[in-house]
């Protein structure tokens, strides 16, 4: 197994070799959703970054357990261990059960993940699936002596965990500072320290999402689920917690201190995030107006929207920036993103067609090379993207007859290709995807070659008829140098 991949790890804050704890099982931690609306597009990101990880990993022959969970309790409307439970909200607002919202949002977030061609996780445990689970993993905090029972709520001992172990290490904030900066709001006078944080919240009497307790009727705190389902389904100890950089603090700092009170040491060997999309320099917010959801996206109903963007427009977009880089979204940039996805894959659909000839002068070994080391470079998609666009020039010259391959380099091309462009970066063709459109080919081929003796014969009606008669049944026909291409037309 080639073993070069090096990935950034925000706990180090510095690029490591990446070495499995057990090869070659890989465990691997990624925070989902909290559904209680629809997915938009800073849902995409994370869930692009590491369906591009768990790919490559399992093409480097790791066999993968890749856990993503579904927060359907606990997240409150302000972050803060007050206000609203967010599924609550939604459910009380639509008149529905609370269960009836998740089950809604679940679904159309795997229908926006299908779409984008994710590949779905191995296991996807539900918060209110796992509150025994939870309960445990208190109690054991709380014998360790860093939580406290507080009027029906447990919380987390900040003060107490930082005296032995180090709360803050993977933000980089210091405990003095959160002292310093941290208001102490009205309700929470139960807290010793105002940044201490919920294990356990007492339900008040409106609140609909309860569950019986050592401590009273209540709901575990948002940040539990992550430390106590990643323990159950990956072990005290695994390899990869990834999630989005907005998670970072408090969340994933809690999850560190959590899983260590209860454990007496870290759980996570490396830890990733992604950076954020913002949208023509802002930040996405309903507040703000330039809110997207992906099926907006793929449909073009919103006003920032120029158009329809496919979900492969879409997923190589965010391909194309480096996970760790900010992500502008514009029309421009997603049009952009749209030619060259469009040229890639017409270079895809051209390879399948070259010849091998007896001469060779191109070199796949150099660009196949190129291609892992980008990869293996924390994940570098927009070098690896670059190289690719380097094989793609290479293809279409040699179909102009300008350069030539031999057949165990056309055959190196294609493989490469193949793995790259399908099976590591995930992308799709979105216009001969399946049979039909393959038998559609066919068809378009022999009608091709038709219009092309009409055209031999001087024949220009048969020839113009056949172009129309194609255009009516909704396929665009374009003359290139080495022939045509086709494309379906949009409605
Ligand atoms: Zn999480």
């Amino acid at each position: 197994m080639e073993n070069k991949l090096v990935i950034y790890n925000t706990l180090s804050r510095k690029k490591e070799l990446f070495e499995p704890l057990n090869p070659p099982f890989v465990g691997m931690y990624v925070c989902g959703p909290t559904v209680y609306g629809d997915a938009h597009l800073g849902h995409a990101r994370p869930a692009i970054t590491f369906d591009l990880l768990f790919r490559y990993l399992r093409h480097l022959g790791y066999k993968v357990r890749y856990v993503r969970n579904i927060t359907d309790v606990g997240h409150l409307v302000n972050d803060a261990d007050e206000g609203e439970d967010k599924i609550a909200k939604k459910a009380k607002l639509e008149q529905l059960e609370p269960m009836e919202v998740v089950q809604e949002y679940t679904i159309r977030y795997h229908k926006n993940m299908t779409q984008l061609n994710t590949l779905p996780p191995s296991i996807e445990p539900h918060a209110s699936g796992h509150i025994i689970e939870q309960q445990e993993m208190i109690k054991q905090i709380m014998a360790n002596g860093f939580a406290y029972e507080s009027e029906g709520n447990v919380y987390f001992d900040v003060e107490r965990y930082n005296q032995k172990y180090h709360y803050g290490k993977l933000s980089g904030r210091k405990i003095e500072e959160l002292f310093a900066n941290t208001r102490r709001l009205d309700g929470q006078q139960e807290k010793r320290n105002p940044f201490d944080f919920a294990l356990w919240k007492k339900a008040a009497p409106e609140h609909i999402m309860r569950w019986p307790s050592p401590w009273g009727e209540g709901f575990p705190g948002w940040h539990l689920e992550c430390s106590c389902m990643s323990q159950k389904y990956l072990g005290d100890r695994f390899d990869i917690h990834g999630g989005g950089l907005d998670l970072q603090f408090p969340h994933h700092e809690c999850e560190i201190a959590q899983s260590t009170a209860a454990c007496g040491h870290d759980a996570v060997r490396y830890w990733m995030h992604n950076n954020m999309v913002t949208i023509n320099g802002q930040k996405m917010g309903k507040s703000l107006g330039n809110f997207i959801t992906l099926d907006q996206l793929f449909s073009g109903e919103n006003d920032v929207l120029e158009q329809a963007y496919t979900p492969m427009t879409v997923r190589f977009f965010i391909l194309q920036a480096h996970y760790r880089s900010p992500l502008d979204f514009s029309n421009e940039a997603l049009k952009a993103a749209e030619k060259g996805y469009e040229r890639l894959m017409a270079a895809v659909r051209q390879l399948d067609k070259l010849k091998p000839s007896n001469e060779n002068t191109v070199d796949i070994e150099t660009l196949k090379n190129n291609c892992f080391e980008a990869i293996n470079d924390d994940l570098n998609t927009p070098v690896l993207i670059s190289h690719l666009f380097e094989g793609v020039r290479v293809i279409n010259s040699i179909a102009a007859g300008h350069e030539k391959i031999n057949e165990e380099n056309l055959d190196k091309l294609k493989r490469l290709f193949h793995d790259f462009v399908f099976d590591i970066l995930g992308l799709q063709s979105e216009t001969d995807n399946n049979a039909s459109n393959e038998a559609l080919g066919k068809v378009i081929d022999a009608m091709m070659n038709v219009r092309k003796a009409a055209r031999a014969n001087k024949d220009w009606t048969t020839s113009d008829r056949i172009r129309d008669e194609l255009k009516n049944a909704g396929i665009q026909i374009k003359d290139t140098k080495e022939g045509y291409e086709w494309s379906l037309l949009e409605d």
